[in-house]
């Protein structure tokens, strides 16, 4: 079987977990945490870099680091993964969710300035709040879907007019730029990553949260690691468990060794699908910008156009030939625990959910296995 996005774990791994394991620092303290935020801070052009347990576990920290409580807003794109919308439940509070523009899949700026205008109005004490529901709206939450960063400029002059802190979610983004600006200069206070196993560098599980602000870095350690004062089990505030073990960060370190071997791989699977599929009318590559790198974590095709029994047949001739051939994220409106959310649509986000077709691009992929996989697309498209 050709897989849709596996880890590539065939540099430095297994020699630093060995180390790892003999040096008996297996737990949340340990030399590899401490190299791990370094190399996520320099690749990301942050002041400062925290480790975290999953990605999930750093956007959720980030938020209730800000402040978001019970019967809050965050204002969220439809086209993300669950994980972005249960952190902001995870603080009891929901997401407004708003769709995503046609350019980049993220959060659409045009729609959030509309909700946050029309939707919300400031009470009499000067908290913006949701007209329909009561809620304190806290902070914007764009996502940088397939990689590819959000319209950030746009976001955050609307965010700041408001007064909204905004935490990316740049789950699958470590690499990308946006208008020459590494990761964490994008203009979000917190930007969160995640180094889950399906993304493109992996610590088995593991996230961070990541920021260009110089303060901030020593609460959201404290935040994540238990909110310990001192040697003693004395704690100030209620804090999470939500540290990075050695040993995941052991495997984080190998893999970001590797980051730009493979954000090149993963550059140039993306590039031959398009040249190779360039043809194909109504055949459009996964978005890309001028003013933007995006990572690249998973390529594939968007058929706008297509009869839907196409898509069907599209997943049956892959997975015919031995191709992974996955559906992408449903949106979050669709989603039983977010179907009462407020929200702000035009469609795109229910679009390209069904419409979209991933396609296998993990970093090891050959040459010979990417034409299997495009000879098995064009078996279907070509003969329309
Ligand atoms: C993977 C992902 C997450 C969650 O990260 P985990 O490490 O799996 O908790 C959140 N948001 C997006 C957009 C993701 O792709």
């Amino acid at each position: 079987m050709i897989p849709l996005c596996i880890p590539n774990i065939s540099g430095n791994e297994g020699k630093y977990l060995e180390e790892c394991v003999s040096s008996t620092f297996v737990s949340s303290v340990g030399p590899y945490v401490d190299r791990f935020e370094e190399l996520t801070r320099v690749a990301t052009g942050a002041t400062w870099a925290v480790a975290t347990s999953a990605g999930t576990t750093a956007l959720h920290a980030a938020l209730h680091s800000l402040g978001v409580g019970p019967g809050d807003h965050v204002v969220i794109p439809s086209l993300t993964f669950i994980a972005t919308a249960n952190a902001v439940a995870h603080c009891h509070a929901s997401p407004i969710i708003v769709d995503v523009d046609e350019e980049r899949w993220g959060l659409d700026a045009g729609l959030l300035t509309e909700v946050l205008a029309n939707d919300c109005a400031y009470d009499v004490n000067g908290v913006l709040r949701h007209s329909k529901t009561g809620g304190a709206v806290k902070a914007v939450m764009p996502v940088f879907a397939m990689g590819l960063p959000a319209d950030m400029d746009a976001i955050i002059a609307v965010s700041e007019k408001y007064g909204l802190p905004v935490v990316a979610d740049a789950a699958a983004a470590i690499g990308s730029t946006y208008k020459g600006r590494s990761l964490a200069r994008m203009g979000a206070d917190l930007t969160a990553l995640s180094f889950n196993g399906n993304k493109l560098v992996t610590s088995g599980g593991g996230g961070a949260i990541v920021s260009a602000k110089e303060d901030g870095g020593a609460q959201i350690k404290h935040l994540t690691s238990t909110a310990r004062v001192g040697a003693t089990y004395e704690h100030d505030v209620v804090g999470f468990n939500y540290r990075m073990t050695n040993v995941q960060a052991a495997v984080g370190v190998a893999q970001l060794e590797r980051l730009e071997e493979f954000l090149g791989k993963k550059a140039n699977i993306a590039d031959k699908y398009a040249d190779d599929f360039r043809d194909l009318t109504g055949v459009l590559p996964f978005p890309k910008t001028d003013d933007s790198t995006g990572s690249n974590w998973l390529s594939g095709i968007y058929l706008p156009d297509v009869p839907i029994e196409l898509m069907a047949r599209l997943r049956e001739a892959l997975a015919k030939n031995g191709i992974e051939g996955r559906t992408f994220w449903k949106p979050v409106h669709m989603q039983t625990p977010y179907q009462d959310c407020v929200r702000a649509m035009n469609g795109r986000s229910e679009a390209i959910w069904e419409r979209v077709q991933p396609l296998p691009c993990s970093t090891q992929l050959t040459v010979h296995e990417q034409e299997c996989v495009i000879d098995a697309v064009r078996s279907v498209l070509d003969q329309r």
